[in-house]
């Protein structure tokens, strides 16, 4: 029996469903996990001693790699001086600061220890903000596990098939509306109804939860537009696009200032984060400033801060999402030719260093065009890269991940493998 398959036993003694995430278990390529030993750069190696290139990138966060020299030695250097203090210090103002730097949207910033607290903290900013409880997300979002976000959700929940989880009061939901991304007009309706309930819209500004759905042409305008009309705000999610899309992330790409941002992966380096942000006026009402309560014993985490700072350093200097972008074109471009060569419908969405492959003859633009894919393709076309060393996501609905560890030569492998890959399916 490998290592992987005798702590895949224990684990499922001691922990629900063997993981302490649900897409972990691999249930949607219907197989057992790899346990994951160690990574480095754009390699990631499990307990039995297989070299993978990955593509998870710990689902988003790891964008100048794995176990980057420069981050690993700001982690040690602080850990040396203590872990937690639950006191004030530099390097979250440190942080706080560069984030502000980047997004021209936010002002002031609040730090958390996830983007599930990102999201659901700036919700309830939102609701204190305008007095009002309603909130329009988009079918195939994923905004975290908070309970006003369990209704129709992409990611864990897509995959899993249950429109909402058991647990989560009605009462609750009622006040979340969930609509198809990319469709103005459907938005536009709700408002002409009941506008002036409407608290906020929060929308990721590209759908990577769904595997990567792109923004059409006007949507996030639009967005933008009609909360501002009815005075409800409009929050973006960007806990994957933030300082990934671009270093101001989606809404510096597409020119939007939305009233609220949420963030986390990134600027948390790999550890523990979160970080909500906005206008001064909306953020002064968080505690100890303002009435609306949301605290944390680990938030603004000294490890975690001085990762993040460190990742941040690094992207910020000349050409980093030049570099990205191009290797991803690179593989995106070899991957179509590779479909093509062997007569694989197929369909990518990609922006910047983030990707996804649908087996669709279709273009895919929102959660229904999504679950048209084909699923059982998928798991084939999973289980042919694994075999070939490459680590994709266990889920045809998440995105793909470019980090600048990623060289030529990983890139050149990879194209291999897909088109091997895409004969064998073809077979
Ligand atoms: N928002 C988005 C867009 C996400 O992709 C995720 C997680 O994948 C979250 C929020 C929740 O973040 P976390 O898993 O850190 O709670």
């Amino acid at each position: 029996m490998s290592k992987s398959e005798a702590l895949w036993q224990r684990a499922q003694k001691f922990l629900p469903g063997g993981v302490n995430s649900p897409v972990r278990a691999w249930r949607s390529v219907k197989g057992k996990p790899l346990f994951i030993e160690r990574a480095k750069g754009a390699k990631i190696y499990d307990v039995d001693g297989h070299e993978y290139i990955d593509y998870v990138c710990s689902w988003g966060p790891m964008i100048v790699g794995h176990a980057h020299e420069e981050v690993i030695e700001a982690i040690k250097h602080t850990a040396s001086k203590g872990t937690s203090f639950g006191a004030p210090t530099e390097v979250e103002v440190e942080l706080a600061e560069m984030i502000i730097k980047a997004f021209p949207s936010i002002e002031k910033v609040r730090m958390v220890n996830s983007g599930t607290e990102a999201t659901m903290s700036a919700l309830r900013l939102a609701r204190a903000y305008t007095q009002r409880d309603k909130v329009i997300k988009f079918d195939g979002c994923y905004h975290g596990h908070a309970d006003s976000f369990l209704v129709k959700a992409g990611s864990g929940l897509a995959t899993l098939g249950i429109p909402a989880s058991p647990g989560v009061p009605e009462d609750l939901t009622k006040h979340t509306i969930s609509l198809p991304y990319n469709d103005l007009s459907g938005v536009e309706d709700v408002f002409v109804q009941i506008g002036k309930e409407i608290a906020c819209i929060i929308v990721e500004p590209v759908a990577g939860n769904m595997g990567v759905v792109l923004p059409e042409e006007g949507f996030l305008k639009g967005l933008r537009r009609v909360t501002q009309r009815y005075g409800s705000l409009l929050i973006f999610d960007e806990v994957i696009t933030g300082f990934r899309v671009s270093w101001g992330g989606a809404q510096v790409h597409y020119g939007i200032n939305p009233d609220l941002t949420c963030l986390g992966k990134i600027i948390g380096g790999g550890m523990p984060v979160g970080a909500y942000g906005g206008k001064k006026e909306i953020m002064s009402l968080i505690a100890p400033e303002g009435q609306v309560y949301q605290a944390g014993t680990l938030s603004g985490n000294p490890l975690a801060m001085s990762a993040g700072l460190a990742t941040l350093k690094i992207l910020q200097r000349p050409e980093v999402y030049k570099e990205l972008e191009k290797k991803t074109k690179q593989l995106t471009e070899g991957i179509k030719q590779a479909a093509k060569e062997t007569g694989i419908s197929l369909q990518i969405n990609q922006i910047a260093s983030m990707f996804s492959l649908f087996f669709n003859d279709r273009p895919v633009t929102d959660y229904k065009s999504v679950l048209k894919s084909n699923s059982d393709m998928f798991i084939k076309y999973f289980y042919g890269m694994l075999k070939r060393g490459i680590y994709l996501a266990p889920s045809a609905y998440e995105a793909s991940f470019v980090s600048l560890a990623h060289t030529d030569e990983d890139i050149k492998r990879t194209i291999e493998a897909v088109y091997h890959t895409f004969k064998e399916i073809k077979e």
